[in-house]
């Protein structure tokens, strides 16, 4: 096994929550609401996952399975942007752009399947300078929510959802790669969907993550993450602020 490498966020009491940083060959699920700002947080991950281990990055490249269509290359400029004033450094943002491999997935069995494609492409990165540290899925449950509807379909949903999980979980272990999922959570009671509280896909994703992590809107621009249900480390919360800079204490 190799040594679990830990990838910092921009926000201290974050990393903290997190024992140091978002750790390698975990996965790590990100839940809350829309807008909760899932999506804002991967994308500065995939920022940081460029840096070198010593700006707490892991020196790697990133692949993204988009099944939303919300990858924003400006939004990763502007983040550029800001860890360049931040470390006083002149990163390029085209450099970090190129190492940010994204896959759009049209649906659940496609994006099964682009998993299969990332293992080949982090093979093929192995030896180069950049090998793939980050692998995210956002979102990991959208299509699967949009296409089992009913309750004889459950069933089918979560096994589906297991194996892609597990696939997951196998890729970070085998290339020493961060794994962050996705997945939205409604915070009312909806007669339709029934409690909403428990994130679809709710009982196997709380096995199978290691790292479960609610995030919720605060004043402004903060926003609050829990640790929910740790297996290794304390249930806590951490404030983080979303700026157009990025991620930030
Ligand atoms: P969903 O479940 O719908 O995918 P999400 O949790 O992924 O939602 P995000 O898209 O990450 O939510 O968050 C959107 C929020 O992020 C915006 O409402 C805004 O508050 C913040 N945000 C987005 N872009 C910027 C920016 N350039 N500068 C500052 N804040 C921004
Ligand atoms: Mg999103």
């Amino acid at each position: 096994r190799m040594e679990v490498g830990k990838l910092r966020t921009g926000c201290e009491e974050f990393d903290e929550l997190m024992g140091g940083g978002i750790e390698t060959q975990s996965i790590t699920e990100m839940y809350g609401e829309f807008g909760s700002g899932k999506t804002q947080i991967a994308h500065q991950l995939a920022v940081n996952t460029q840096l070198p281990r010593d700006m707490g990055g892991l020196d790697g490249s990133v692949i993204i399975i988009d099944t939303e269509n919300t990858f924003r290359p400006e939004r990763i400029e502007q983040m550029v942007a800001g860890l360049s004033q931040k470390l006083e450094q002149d990163f390029d943002p085209a450099e970090f752009l190129k190492n940010i491999h994204v896959a759009r997935a049209y649906n659940s069995n496609h994006q099964i399947l682009l998993v299969d494609a990332a293992m080949e492409m982090a093979n093929n990165l192995k030896n180069t300078d950049k090998p793939v540290r980050l692998v995210i899925v956002d979102s990991l449950t959208a299509h699967f929510r949009a296409e089992y509807v009913g309750r004889g379909t459950l069933a089918d949903r979560q096994q589906k959802l297991n194996k892609h999980l597990h696939d997951l979980q196998r890729f970070g272990d085998l290339n020493n790669a961060s794994v962050i999922v996705t997945n939205q959570v409604m915070s009312k009671p909806d007669a339709f969907f029934g409690d909403p509280t428990r994130p679809i896909g709710g009982h196997i994703l709380g096995h199978t993550a290691t790292f479960r992590l609610y995030i919720r809107k605060s004043k402004g621009d903060k926003r609050i993450v829990k640790l929910v249900d740790s297996p290794c480390l304390p249930d806590g919360e951490a404030v983080a602020c979303i700026t157009t800079d990025g991620l930030c204490d």
